[in-house]
């Protein structure tokens, strides 16, 4: 039936009929809020490229994390600022590593509020890569091509890096983390981690696994957040290339049957492809996460009133929810979630 009998305009003429047939909704209730624990008290730190987001001291941390879990929003997701860097990460396993720190105090004050621990190495690596670094000897070639100040010849060591990848998800876990979120995109991080969980005793933790992380330009912000900009090089050896749809879908396929119990796509809204088809092929809860970039890009045109921020915000989170995403890790998970209440 073609028109004039059919007229789509008709399903159009009032909010309440566009309510009534409108195939996606936002509730606060699948919102992530990520936060940023840094050393010190009384400490609100803004983050200059993302207006509103600050780094929080663990006891400012605990005050936020309340007022995320009183608008309804179920979860937020940890990172952390240590106080000293190193070449083994030592501040992401240790027991009073600082969100470490953090989970305790906040499961202390606001105990049904879901913790999510991010697992990664950058933030505690004093060169800012997700895994340890080794040289590697250069080749003739090489040394006569290069510039001789270049560090142009290391490498990120795979397996040796998920030793401690596994060691700082059973810390975070012990001092209160509901989900192990492994970001680093090491190959057998997820079976690793579910290993060493069970071997502590925690058969329970689930883990929701960064599946298909890109290498991605759209996460300059957060790497002024967490303070974790590779000091040389880039992370284009472990982080996926953003051309591939198919990788992705092998890497996720590969997180789940090494225990993941949720996955996710990032960044969100450069690759709503990835997690339409990740959708339609998988069956476990998917997550996205509209990262630091996404987020930095609405707020300054929003600035310079080039853009309606909350129509913007409220629209880029749809499109993640209509692509297929069920759980999203947002900075607007508090704004969007006034919104919605
Ligand atoms: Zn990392």
């Amino acid at each position: 039936m073609a028109f004039p009998i059919t007229r789509l305009r008709r399903l159009r003429q009032s909010e309440q009929l566009r309510s009534l047939v409108r195939e996606t909704r936002l509730t606060p209730s699948s919102f992530v809020y990520p936060m940023f624990v840094c050393p010190g008290e009384g400490v609100r730190k803004p983050v200059g490229s993302m207006p509103g987001v600050c780094n929080l001291s663990v006891d400012e941390a605990v005050k936020e994390a309340a007022q995320v879990y009183s608008l309804g929003v179920p979860s937020v997701i940890l990172f952390g600022l240590p106080e000293k860097k190193d070449e083994v990460a030592t501040g992401a396993w240790a027991d009073d590593g600082i969100v470490q720190q953090a989970a305790r105090a906040i499961k202390r004050e606001v105990p049904k509020l879901l913790l999510m621990g991010d697992v990664c190495l950058c933030e505690y690596m004093s060169h800012g890569h997700c895994g340890i670094v080794r040289a590697v000897p250069q080749s003739l070639g090489a040394a006569v091509a290069a510039p001789p100040a270049a560090i142009t010849d290391f490498e990120i060591v795979n397996d040796a890096t998920l030793e401690i990848l596994a060691r700082s998800a059973v810390s975070l876990t012990r001092a209160g983390i509901d989900i192990i979120a492994p970001s680093d995109m090491m190959d057998g991080r997820v079976a690793a981690i579910r290993k060493a969980l069970d071997a502590a005793g925690f058969i329970n933790t689930p883990i929701l696994s960064y599946a298909a992380k890109m290498a991605s330009g759209f996460y300059g912000p957060f790497r002024e957040a967490a303070d974790s900009t590779p000091q040389f090089g880039d992370r284009r050896s472990y982080q996926m290339d953003g051309a591939n749809l198919r990788e992705a879908m092998r890497e996720i396929e590969l997180d789940i049957e090494e225990g993941a119990d949720m996955i996710m796509v990032k960044p969100a809204m450069p690759y709503l492809d990835v997690i339409a088809a990740a959708r339609l092929r998988f069956d476990l809860p998917l997550a996205a996460y509209q990262v630091s970039g996404e987020f930095a890009m609405i707020e300054a045109a929003a600035r310079n009133n080039w853009i309606d921020r909350d129509r913007v915000m409220m629209e880029s989170l749809q499109s993640i929810r209509r692509a297929g995403a069920s759980i999203i890790l947002t900075y607007f998970a508090k704004d969007a979630a006034k919104l919605l209440g």
